[in-house]
């Protein structure tokens, strides 16, 4: 199986504060890993430290075989990463379609833009609606579907989701697992960050633990049984799945 990703000894901190320390953890070519975690655990750091947002404290991070660690997030999209921070990542006062333009900004060269931007908005005919209004102004189940739009409509290589159906109703998490399983079809590689532990272990092929800023257990996520993540995800980890 060929690595895509890469991750090794990584640690990040925030000031005197440490999130991560020595996360050690592949990623296979076209495979999803679910990344779990209590709040707190540094889920948000790692896929923000892969993103190239947070500078790691030590640690490499390889993109086949590339170090990307402590790269700028521009030149880490160049590479065919595509980050949905959580809280969605758009840009409330521009529009629909500057923010769909923005996004595919290093993932889709300058002469193919429109046409991705016009295949984004096909796939959610509500954004089509909606093309010419501020981001800022949808619900926020219609803002997913724009971070989702952007996923689909020029898929990556390497897709790092952090949370995306945080906060939406039930239908539109079905959506976001739709999409996501859409992306794997296609190919992506994907590092998701999921509250939904049971649906992100159906959905992906592996998974990681972490636990205090290190990765507690990992392993194939058919093995990852609740139960035994329960201690370390904690009481809110498994609630209303
Ligand atoms: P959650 O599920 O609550 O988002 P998480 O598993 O994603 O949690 P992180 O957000 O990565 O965890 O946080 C890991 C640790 O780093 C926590 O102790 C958090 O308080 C701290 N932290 C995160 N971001 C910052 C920041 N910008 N400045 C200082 N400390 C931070």
């Amino acid at each position: 199986m060929t690595v895509a990703l890469q991750v090794q000894q990584l640690a990040v901190s925030y000031g005197d504060a440490r999130a991560l320390s020595g996360v050690t953890f592949d990623v296979a070519e076209g495979r999803a890993l679910a990344v779990l975690g209590a709040n707190g655990a540094g889920k948000s750091s790692l896929a923000a430290a892969i993103a190239g947002v947070v500078k790691p404290a030590a640690g490499s991070i390889r993109l086949r075989g590339t170090e990307i660690g402590g790269s700028p997030p521009h030149r880490i999209a160049r590479l065919g990463v595509a980050y949905v921070p959580e809280g969605r990542g758009i840009f409330p006062n521009l529009s629909v379609t500057e923010n769909l333009r923005a996004m595919l900004r290093y993932a889709v060269p300058r002469s193919e833009r429109a046409a991705a931007v016009d295949r984004a908005i096909a796939l959610f005919p509500l954004l089509g609606e909606r093309r010419r209004q501020p981001a800022g102004t949808l619900s926020g189940g219609e803002q997913q579907m724009l971070a989702l739009a952007r996923v689909l409509a020029a898929p990556p290589s390497i897709l790092i989701a952090d949370e995306m159906s945080l906060g939406l109703a039930p239908k539109l998490v079905d959506l976001v697992f739709d999409s996501l399983a859409r992306a794997k079809e296609e190919g992506v590689t994907v590092v998701l960050v999921e509250q939904y532990v049971k649906r992100a272990l159906e959905y992906a092929d592996d998974a990681v633990v972490l636990r205090q800023g290190e990765v507690a257990w990992s392993g194939r996520a058919s093995e990852a049984h609740s139960e035994a993540l329960a201690s370390y995800l904690g009481a809110k980890g498994l609630e209303s799945q």
